[in-house]
Parts: C-alpha cells; structure tokens; sequence
C-alpha cells in the first residue's frame, strides 16, 4: 500500500503553488486561483475485497495498514481528518471548534474504495437553500444559517461492506389458505360466509447464495447518525481509494471496529436468509421452527460514502441537515418559529372576527 494520508503529501498547484482541491463529478484536482487541473490516475486494479477472517483473527483489532492525521472532537467523539491547509477547524457533526495542536496520528484500515462527491458545494447550497425554502413556519434564522457558507461541510462518512457466501439449512412450516363456508350471526339472522383457513405441512431444505455489499455504518457518535433516508449510494460508483479525492474535504474515521461491523452485519445477514427460506418454502404463509445460517468466504472492504452536513443552534437546541454527496437527496431537523404561528393564528382569529362583524 502506497497511499498515505500525512500532510506531508498535499497536493499543491504545479503552477502557482496553491491548494489543489477534488473537482466533484469529475476524477480531476483544480486549483481555485489559476485554473490549473490535474487529472486523477484511474488505477485498472479492481478494488480489494479482503479476506474477513485473516482480518479478525490473525491481526485482529490492530489491523491498520497506514497511519492518519486525525482530530478528536471531545464534544461528540467523532474523529475527523482534515487536510493541512483547511480552513475550518469546527466539528463538521457539532461545530464544537478542533484544535489543530489535538492532531494525532492514527492506525486505520485504509479504504478500498469511495464514492466521490459528485455535486459541488454550490449545489449543495442551492439543494439545501431550496429546502430551508420550502419548509413552513421556520424561524428567520434557520434562512439565514443556509446562507452561511462555513455552516455546511463536504464529509466522507466510513462504512464497512461485507460480502459472503451463505448457506442455511432450515425446518419450518408451510401454510397455504383454504376457506370454508360458515354460519355467522347478523343482523338479518344466520347467514354463511366464507373463512379463511391455514393448512400447516412441515418443510424443511437449504438455501445457498451470495451475498453481495451488506452496508454498516462504521461512524458512532455520542448523538446521532446519518439518517436512513440519504443513506442511500449507488455501489456501481465505488472508485479504487485514492487519497487526492479526499483534498478539500473532511474524512471521518470509522469509530465502530470492524468486529463490531461484522457482528451487525450477520443481523443483516440473518435477514437475508430468513427471506430466502421462506421463499423456498412457499406456499401463502410460512413459519421458521429452526435456521443454521453460515457464512464462508466472507470478505470486506473499508470504503468512504460522501454526505454534506450542517449543524448550528438554535434557542440551545441542535439541528442538523444532511445531503447526500452523490445523489442529491436531503433530510434534516427543524425548528418551528412560535411567533409565525402565534401571528398566523391571530390573523385567522381577526379575519373570522371581522367577518362575523360584517355579517351582523
Ligand atoms: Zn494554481
Ligand atoms: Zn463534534
């Protein structure tokens, strides 16, 4: 592995000297003072899966390949890794301010692979301008924290995906619906009706197949989580890691240990299964006595998903606005402004009263 992630490696403009920053929805480096671009090498290498169980067993929690700059936020727990020359040196999740003299150098898995940012702060801005517009009864300051340029970070948030064969062997039941006719009391005496009925016969067999890309959130916070709604990514866009498609951005480091990730993945995993058995099972309605669900062949990978996120207060609480980098998609917290309400209502309760004052 080549790729390190020290300040020492910044990528500066071969022309003028300057910060070059990732061009987002291009595999290209641009230099904001003299227009210099520079493009990204596309490595022809597949990216790696890696085997799960060397991981977890032979090198265990200590599994790191590189080391990593990183800033702890004391407030929230996430751990952040900034470029040198970045501006900004608030939390990205709670704006709590990240002293630069706090770096560290960390362990990490290094990703595989990311998904760079495909929508450019600007129309990050102008997706999230378009939302604080549309929502109802916000108070004036919630407008005017969409305009603030610092109050809005490109963040690549970590995941872990896993990958398996899975087999199970299962015994259950089958249910198939019949239906027979009985008398039921109304109001207009007996009369029949068709009921529905379950005939129960034992099944039991094995299911097998591949499961491809169980995505786990590997980013845990003291507060909150990327909402489910955004969390969405096309996979079919996971490019090989390379660390010039983080400049100009923060890169959070996963804070839920790979044998943690794995741990909920098998939830997941689980799922899958149960829905494959009961499809082998068939019939209109099932029940699953018994599953041995094991994976083999199970592989990883460490890969960064872009999110752009905002964070400010408000009257002592927090609200948060998360876009999702590749696709657009928003979600957020709101206030309400009891002042635009209370006047609404008094100027409904004025209009109805002057109303009644003329119909008199
Ligand atoms: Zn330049
Ligand atoms: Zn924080």
């Amino acid at each position: 592995m080549e790729e390190t992630l020290n300040s020492e490696l910044n990528k500066s403009c071969a022309n003028c000297g300057a910060e070059l920053k990732f061009k987002p929805g291009s595999h290209q480096l641009n230099c904001a003072y003299c227009g210099y671009e520079e493009f990204i090498e596309q490595t022809k290498r597949s990216f790696e899966e890696l085997e799960l169980q060397h991981y977890l067993k032979v090198v265990g929690e200590n599994a790191y390949t590189e080391t990593i700059d990183l800033l702890n936020c004391k407030n929230c727990g996430a751990n952040q890794h900034v470029e040198e020359n970045y501006k900004s040196l608030d939390c990205v999740y709670c704006r709590e301010p990240l002293i630069r003299e706090d770096i560290e150098k960390e362990g990490w898995i290094l990703p595989g692979a990311l998904v760079p940012f495909q929508l450019d702060i600007k129309k990050a801005k102008a997706i999230f301008k378009n939302w604080v517009n549309g929502i109802w009864f916000a108070p004036n300051k919630l407008k005017r924290a969409a305009l603030d340029p610092e109050g809005l970070h490109g963040l690549y948030v970590p995941y872990w995906t896993f990958d398996s064969n899975l087999d199970a062997s299962y015994q259950g039941q089958r249910g198939d619906y019949y239906y027979e006719t009985q008398m039921v009391k109304t109001k207009n005496g007996m009369r029949p009706r068709q009921v529905q009925k379950t005939r129960w016969s034992p099944a039991s067999g094995t299911v097998s197949g591949f499961v491809d890309d169980i995505l786990i959130n590997a980013s845990e916070k003291k507060r909150r989580d990327i909402p489910k709604k955004i969390a969405f990514w096309n996979l079919k866009e996971l490019t090989v890691f390379n660390s010039k498609y983080l400049a100009g951005f923060v890169t959070e480091k996963y804070t839920i240990s790979l044998k943690e990730g794995h741990h909920r993945s098998f939830q997941e995993a689980k799922r899958i299964a149960y829905s494959w058995i009961r499809r082998d099972i068939g019939g209109d309605t099932q029940r699953i006595g018994h599953a041995d669900i094991k994976l083999s062949d199970e592989t990883f990978k460490h890969v960064l998903l872009p999110v752009y996120l905002s964070s400010y207060m408000y009257k002592g609480e927090e609200y948060h606005f998360y876009i999702n980098g590749q696709t657009g998609a928003v979600s957020g917290t709101r206030p309400y402004s009891f002042w635009k309400i209370f006047f609404l209502a008094l100027f409904i309760i004025a209009v109805f009263a002057l109303i009644a004052i003329f119909a008199q």
